[in-house]
């Protein structure tokens, strides 16, 4: 099993006062070898901690004494430190499947782990879930998991993770919400697979058996030109609409029997709909906010200062798989300097000369939003999706080759702004960085807020919070 490495250390933590460094190698904490970064904290939070290392081929142990429940200081190198679970299914629709060759290595791993569930946010089908997982998620409140349904069906589910493990797994979402673990579930709907009456069963099934769920995000199936599965196809406009009349028929529902919605259809199926978004309210605490599911709402209502709700960033489609240093089990999506770099500049005025590069659904959220705000000067560059090709157009899958296509030739003296969420760790999925585009660029948090305070836009409607602030 590799073993964590040190990559950081806080300066006067526990650790730099106890004389741990980056490069020390940890091979136990009080005798125990920690499996993953939740072992690693949950050990590491004792008031004596006998951390033995291997620095530069020498065995060591250092002591940190410390308050329990005090960070040790210490950033490793990785989220896991034994294998990660891949997972064992072979969905149609699966994405990694759709991926161009020569990509990042990384980008290829099928997880099916609980614990980046956990970590990261990542759906587990359940299908390699075992009593010792159940056992080790109710000691440690491993709380929220985030579980992928697809069906109620046991035959459809088996078919559609094409796994026959798929038809029973749902057992242990059973077993998890009796043991009171948060759970969020997610249903990718697939048209002629799971969508129409299939899809209202399969919410029937959940108000039926699993009705703790915390949420339900039903998102559209993201079909790329590499996709080599003859049954796999995007939505048409009439399905899009079916699949919202039902998510909102649904909503009644649930609200009726549970006193919640439960049920939420992502922006996508709106946007593909040509409806506008739900109001602010019905979207209730935006429990999946980072699966797209609201965050277009959520950012026309910071941006004209309607809403001071904290918008979650989603970290690029790949982030956790790809990233992953221990920092707030989150891999920074980007250098935020830059960005910090971009709104200073953009407090002394708004300036003419402006492009924002998205893609195509980024465009339909965005145009409105800025004619309303009388910015219409602001161009919107939409950026084609070659790379993936297929019905892939969400800003979180462009690639530095689509942006580099888009922006040749284009005049130096203007501020092209990119959204934050193409990028894992300074990196676009194509592995290029933002300094090998043709012309400089500002990295923007994909936010209302951030979007707003970058143009120098003072919205009318500021909430009272933002106008104290
Ligand atoms: S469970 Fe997820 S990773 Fe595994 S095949 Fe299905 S979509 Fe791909």
């Amino acid at each position: 099993m590799p073993f964590p490495q040190v990559v950081a250390i806080t300066p006067s933590s526990p650790a730099d006062l106890a004389g741990l460094t980056p490069g020390d190698e940890i091979r136990s904490l009080n005798g125990r070898v920690p499996r993953d970064i939740i072992e690693y904290r949950l050990l590491s939070d004792e008031a004596t901690v006998e951390v033995e290392i291997i620095r530069g081929g020498l065995a060591l142990e250092v002591i940190v004494e410390k308050s329990a429940g005090v960070p040790l200081g210490a950033e490793v190198s990785s989220a896991l430190f034994d294998q990660i679970r891949t997972c064992d299914n072979h969905c149609e629709f699966c994405f990694i499947y759709q991926l161009p060759k020569k990509m990042r290595r990384s980008l290829y791993v099928k997880d099916d782990d609980y614990r980046l569930s956990f970590l990261y946010g990542n759906f587990t089908t359940l299908t390699r879930f075992t009593e010792i997982d159940l056992e080790r998620v109710v000691t440690e409140r491993l709380s929220p998991l985030y579980v992928s349904i697809h069906a109620t069906d046991p035959d459809i589910r088996a078919r559609m993770l094409r796994n026959r493990r798929g038809a029973t797994s749902l057992r242990w979402l059973r077993a998890l919400l009796d043991h009171k673990i948060e759970v969020h579930g997610q249903v990718v709907v697939c048209p002629g697979i799971n969508d129409g009456w299939i899809f209202a069963d399969t919410l029937g099934g959940v108000l039926e058996r699993f009705p703790e769920l915390a949420s339900v995000g039903v998102v559209p199936l993201g079909v790329s030109q590499f996709s080599k599965e003859s049954s796999m196809r995007a939505h048409t406009v009439d399905e899009a609409n079916t699949i919202i009349d039902i998510v909102e028929e649904f909503q009644e529902t649930f609200l009726g029997c549970l006193g919640r919605r439960m049920v939420y259809a992502s922006d996508e199926y709106y946007l593909i709909a040509n409806r506008p978004f739900p109001e602010l309210k019905q979207y209730d605490e935006f429990a999946q906010h980072e699966n797209g599911i609201g965050m277009s709402r959520l950012f026309e209502e910071t941006f004209e200062g309607r809403s001071s709700s904290t918008e979650a960033v989603r970290g690029g489609f790949f982030a956790s798989i790809d990233g992953a240093p221990a920092i707030g089990y989150r891999a920074p999506t980007a250098d935020l300097s830059t960005s910090r770099q971009a709104v200073n500049i953009s407090k002394k005025a708004s300036q003419p000369g402006v492009t924002l590069l998205t893609g195509l659904y980024g465009s339909k959220v965005l145009t409105p939003i800025l004619e309303r705000a009388g910015l219409s000067d602001i161009e919107i560059a939409i950026v084609e999706n070659r790379f993936f090709g297929g019905n892939i157009s969400v800003a979180g899958l462009l690639t530095g080759e689509d942006l580099s296509r888009t922006l040749a030739g284009r005049d130096p003296s203007r501020r092209y702004l990119i959204p934050d969420v193409c990028l894992s760790e300074g990196r676009f999925l194509d592995g290029m960085m933002p300094e090998d585009l043709p012309v400089k660029v500002e990295i923007i948090e994909a936010t209302g807020k951030a979007l707003a305070r970058a143009l120098g836009h003072r919205p009318k409607n500021r909430t009272s919070v933002e106008r104290v602030s």
